[in-house]
């Protein structure tokens, strides 16, 4: 049986980006039950982002100006330097590291179950075979064989996202970062972003607490496309490239069992506005690659070693977007107006450090309480069960304690002054 330091299940960006990392100092093998992604999802995210993880060359286009839309209201919203990258080319790039370092991939290789934990290895076995590993990373996605089995999810929803690429130019236009066009329960988003400088992504998306086939969005973004804000641009034009799949969002207990750590989708690092799992995956990979090869130097592969423990703040971060995720997962369009409105008054700031889990203790301070203040406990009572009701309120009050109250009335105060 073949044995390796780190076996890595699904050749996706978490698992191809963690390999990159790992197979500098280990011997890692890739296993993919496919082939090494072929269709683009588009990743959009922020230019720092890229910039921080050395990925400028794979940027395909800028944007600078976004707006939210909710029915015929424009209610603007502006959110410096985003960037579309290449995301294949990003995939290739790390596919090719992994070689370098002459670590392998093996592709049209499908995991089938662990055989065996022990205390030093797990035994696994694959299509192709049966493999030995001191540390096994799981980096499947939505449809992890193990997630389950180990009980890794407190809360999990998802994201179902249909949409495709068009032959219209955003140039001259403003890009809409997330809209509400028809007034129907559950919600169907919109977003549309430049793909490259002569190509727009649009999409349609919904927040769902069951797994479902994207593909079945695919009416909603017809009609959407007929009557959104670009249909005279979009008249006559055929999407020339379908886009979907599933983005899982929630709330993690742990990310790792026994000798075996969860990464990407598999451990939840999306959030809700923008399904921003690819932005987090790319800001966190050195990080996690860092904490499993000191495990690994140190043979310290158990459960409370391995399990990457999120710093309160980062914690603070994950607990808002579960808050988030909820409100929009139960909101009718009009509480999702109320939303809307938040955005309005929230610092762009602090809506960024959202999105990309990178608030300050004092800026999850002003959202919490802007949240209460738009929504009002009694309003949150309406939109959610009362579990995900006691939640949130817990969830609040954690937030709010852990905070130096001085701070945030300075904060407000700074704000509203124009002083931050
Ligand atoms: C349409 C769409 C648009 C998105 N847009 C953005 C965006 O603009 N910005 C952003 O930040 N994020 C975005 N995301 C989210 C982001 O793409 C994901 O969070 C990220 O790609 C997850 O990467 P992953 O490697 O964890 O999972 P995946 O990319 O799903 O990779 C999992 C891999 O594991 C393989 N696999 C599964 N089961 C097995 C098995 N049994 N054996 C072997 N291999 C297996 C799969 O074939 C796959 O290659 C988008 C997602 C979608 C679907």
């Amino acid at each position: 049986m073949k044995s390796y330091d780190v076996i890595i299940i699904g050749a996706g960006l978490a698992g191809l980006s963690l390999g990159s990392e790992l197979s500098k100092k280990h011997n890692v093998l890739v296993i993919e039950k496919g082939q090494i992604k072929k269709e683009h999802k588009t990743w959009t995210t922020e230019e720092s982002i890229i910039k921080d993880a050395g990925l400028e060359k794979f940027i395909t286009a800028h944007f600078d100006k976004l707006f939210l839309k909710f029915l015929d209201k424009e209610k603007n919203y502006f959110y410096d330097k985003g960037v579309t990258v290449d995301d294949i080319a990003i995939l290739n790039f790390y596919e090719k590291t992994i070689k370098d370092n002459k670590s392998k991939i093996l592709e049209n290789c499908n995991f089938i179950g662990i055989i065996e934990t022990k205390e030093n290895n797990v035994n696994i076995k694959t299509s192709e075979g049966v493999f030995s590993t001191r540390l096994l990373i799981d980096c499947s996605g939505i449809n992890s064989k193990l997630t389950t089995k180990y009980q890794i999810y407190e809360k999990i929803y998802y994201n179902p996202t249909y949409g495709g690429i068009y032959d219209v130019s955003l140039k001259n236009k403003e890009i809409c970062l997330i809209g509400v066009i028809d007034s129907n329960f559950p919600i169907s988003w919109f977003e549309a972003f430049p793909f490259n400088s002569n190509q727009t992504i649009i999409y349609t998306f919904q927040f769902l607490d069951k797994n479902i086939d994207p593909k079945t969005l695919r009416k909603i973004h017809e009609s959407q496309i007929k009557n959104c804000y670009l249909k005279e641009e979009l008249k006559g034009k055929k999407m020339i490239r379908e886009v979907y799949g599933m983005i899982p969002i929630g709330e993690i207990k742990k990310n790792a069992v026994d000798n075996i750590f969860f990464f990407g989708d598999t451990d939840l690092m999306g959030s809700p506005i923008a399904c921003t799992g690819f932005s987090n995956i790319i800001s966190h990979y050195k990080r996690i690659s860092k904490h499993l090869s000191d495990n690994l130097v140190n043979n310290t592969l158990k459960e409370t070693n391995l399990n990457y423990i999120f710093d309160k703040l980062e914690q603070m971060n994950r607990d808002i977007q579960t808050i988030i995720g909820l409100i929009l997962l139960n909101s009718k369009p009009e509480q999702a107006e109320i939303f809307f409105d938040m955005f309005g008054i929230l610092p762009n700031k602090i809506i960024k450090n959202m999105i990309f889990l990178r608030l300050s203790i004092s800026e999850v301070g002003i959202l919490v309480k802007t949240i209460v203040s738009k929504f009002g406990f009694k309003k949150l009572a309406e939109i959610l069960p009362k579990k995900e009701y006691m939640f949130i309120t817990r969830e609040i009050f954690k937030a709010t304690e852990d905070i130096v109250i001085e701070k945030v009335i300075e904060d407000i105060y700074n704000i509203r002054h124009n002083f931050l």
